[in-house]
């Protein structure tokens, strides 16, 4: 059985174990709605009640779809990329009409890559956030980020109920800090009443063979109350909800797992550097057209290339 939280001081319960729709959306997998859909419905059969998306996702539809006649309890973070007030408004309405609520449980400003100035240079649209919180369109909003700055930011402004960290044991794709101060960051926020859910704990798939212990470090980390897990496949969501209640997956069970996945490299957010090249140990790896570009019949999903790659342009799906 999963075990459930309360984000901060939001009143939000969540399973500690929420999905993350990242990696069905058009920028990874690329899974249709339907496809989508039966793995999401499957993760909501196995308890997981919390879902994070974002406008950028492309995966509203899927998670529609997903809890058309569900009845139970079901709560879904989603972000805007708006830095004005006016597409911010239009991100919310969308949300609420392509999802099919009458509000939005947590909506966050979605600000991966931007430093601590986050909320000066888009104030409009967090003030929009802000007053749709008012109208009561929206429970809890804050901001999701890789920033260290931006965690300690957030944690210290009243008007911020909901932070989204990215974290993970070998620190991969933080940003202004280390593993430590990104840490302190999320332990000082959460005890000034901020709900912490962490993204990235398996470092974009490098960590799967880690798994366990990529979990636990994220898990037990002063003040996380949850962490999101992108999944594709029922038997990820089997494996995952088996892992965080506890049970301990036989080596068998989980190679079967891996043989689905593959790499992906990410190419609106590859900068062509070629540090990855110079990584992987395999030769899978070579610049085509300025971006990095894998042979997939070399690749054998070491994981060495991930943490290479400034970008975090590169994912194991
Ligand atoms: S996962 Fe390993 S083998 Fe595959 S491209 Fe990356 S470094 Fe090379
Ligand atoms: S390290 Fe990242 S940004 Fe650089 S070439 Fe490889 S994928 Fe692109």
């Amino acid at each position: 059985m999963l075990s459930k939280t309360t984000l901060g001081r939001t009143g939000i319960e969540v399973t500690k174990l929420g999905f993350g729709a990242l990696v069905m959306g058009s920028m990874q997998a690329n899974m249709s709605p339907e496809e989508g859909a039966k793995v999401i419905r499957k993760a909501l059969e196995k308890g997981i009640s919390f879902i994070d998306t974002a406008h950028v996702y492309g995966t509203y539809e899927h998670i529609r779809k997903a809890k058309k006649d569900w009845k139970e309890e079901l709560v879904i973070a989603t972000k805007t990329p708006a830095s004005d007030y006016e597409k911010a408004e239009r991100h919310i309405n969308y949300a609420l009409e392509a999802l099919d609520l009458e509000s939005l449980d947590i909506m966050l400003l979605h600000a991966a890559r931007a430093g601590e100035n986050v909320f000066r240079e888009r104030a409009g649209a967090y003030q929009c956030l802000c007053d749709y919180k008012e109208k009561g369109l929206i429970k809890a909003i804050g901001v999701s980020t890789h920033h260290v700055g931006t965690v300690r930011v957030a944690g210290q402004r009243e008007d911020v109920d909901v932070i989204h960290p990215l974290i993970n044991v070998i620190g991969t794709g933080i940003l202004g800090g280390t593993v430590e101060n990104m840490a302190s960051a999320i332990e000082a926020s959460s005890q000034r009443g901020k709900g912490i859910y962490a993204m990235k704990a398996l470092a974009g798939g490098s960590l799967l063979e880690r798994m366990d212990e990529a979990f636990k470090f994220v898990m037990t980390l002063p003040g996380i109350d949850a962490v999101v897990v992108g999944m594709v496949s029922e038997a990820e969501v089997d494996m995952n909800c088996r892992i965080f209640s506890g049970e301990t997956i036989p080596p068998k069970e989980r190679e079967i797992a891996f043989r689905q996945k593959h790499l992906k490299i990410v190419e609106a957010y590859c900068k062509g550097c070629g540090r990855c090249v110079d990584a992987c140990p395999s030769g899978a790896l070579s610049m085509v057209d300025g971006k990095s570009s894998v042979d997939r019949s070399k690749c054998l999903l070491c994981g060495y290339c991930t943490p290479a790659c400034p970008e975090f342009a590169i994912r194991v799906i």
